[in-house]
């Protein structure tokens, strides 16, 4: 039997693959090079468990606490957690417990952090570089957090020196005041040049739901979409 909380996420959850689908299309991509991560943060473990029904197998969460006691409530279906927000160093022993992509890595602090929890722990983590995508001479003050373009090349050299963490590529979140696919644009540029160097950076980690369309033209490889799928979170982010 299907409850109507399952219907609703099924109804959306198709309605975004449908364009996922779509906007790979129309940019010669293949869909099946775009990997949709649900982000569930502010919703309960059991809309997770309905939407792994639905076929859904990455889920991306922004806060320690409640990402931890998610997955720790979730064990039994083997997830991939993506830890999509920023790491107060204090937090990166938990983040390290369970994530499999961290894409918020913005400090070489985070970075020797992170390994070393990882390390500990037998556990190997994908690392994005998160990239400021506000316009530069602004001050990194949206609270987006990611790190300064010019800092690039020496997080990645950092993330290819540690020995439980791979630098898989980079995301970036629009500015709210910028046009995404220009946005996306840029942060695609910076990823080819990475390339060059550190050419397992394969990941382009872009678009939420108001933009996951207008990244996919730009690039994206994994899309994190939230309340087109779940709905409004009842609190603000
Ligand atoms: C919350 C969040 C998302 C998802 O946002 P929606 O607009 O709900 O799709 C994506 N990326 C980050 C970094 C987020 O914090």
């Amino acid at each position: 039997m299907t409850d109507s909380r399952s219907d609703q996420l099924e109804q959306r959850l198709d309605d975004v693959r449908t364009r996922i689908h779509e906007a790979a299309r129309a940019s010669g991509r293949l869909p099946t090079d775009i990997t949709l991560v649900v982000v569930t943060k502010t919703w309960p473990s059991s809309d997770i468990r309905l939407l792994h029904a639905l076929g859904v197998r990455h889920f991306g969460e922004n806060r320690s606490q409640e990402a931890e006691r998610k997955a720790a409530e979730l064990l039994d279906l083997k997830l991939t957690w993506h830890f999509i927000g920023q790491i107060q160093s204090n937090k990166a022993a938990h983040v390290a417990a369970y994530a499999g992509v961290v894409h918020s890595v913005d400090s070489k602090r985070l970075v020797a952090r992170l390994d070393t929890s990882a390390q500990r722990r037998g556990r190997s983590i994908d690392c994005l570089v998160q990239v400021s995508l506000d316009d530069d001479g602004v001050e990194p003050s949206s609270g987006r957090g990611g790190a300064a373009a010019e800092d690039l090349p020496e997080l990645a050299a950092a993330l290819d020196a540690a020995t439980s963490l791979r630098l898989a590529g980079l995301m970036g979140v629009a500015p709210i005041d910028a046009e995404p696919v220009v946005a996306y644009r840029r942060l695609a540029a910076l990823q080819a040049d990475l390339r060059e160097r550190h050419p397992g950076a394969e990941m382009l980690s872009a678009g939420m739901s108001g933009d996951y369309e207008a990244a996919i033209a730009a690039g994206a490889t994994h899309v994190r979409v939230g309340s087109a799928i779940l709905g409004e979170r009842p609190l603000l982010r």
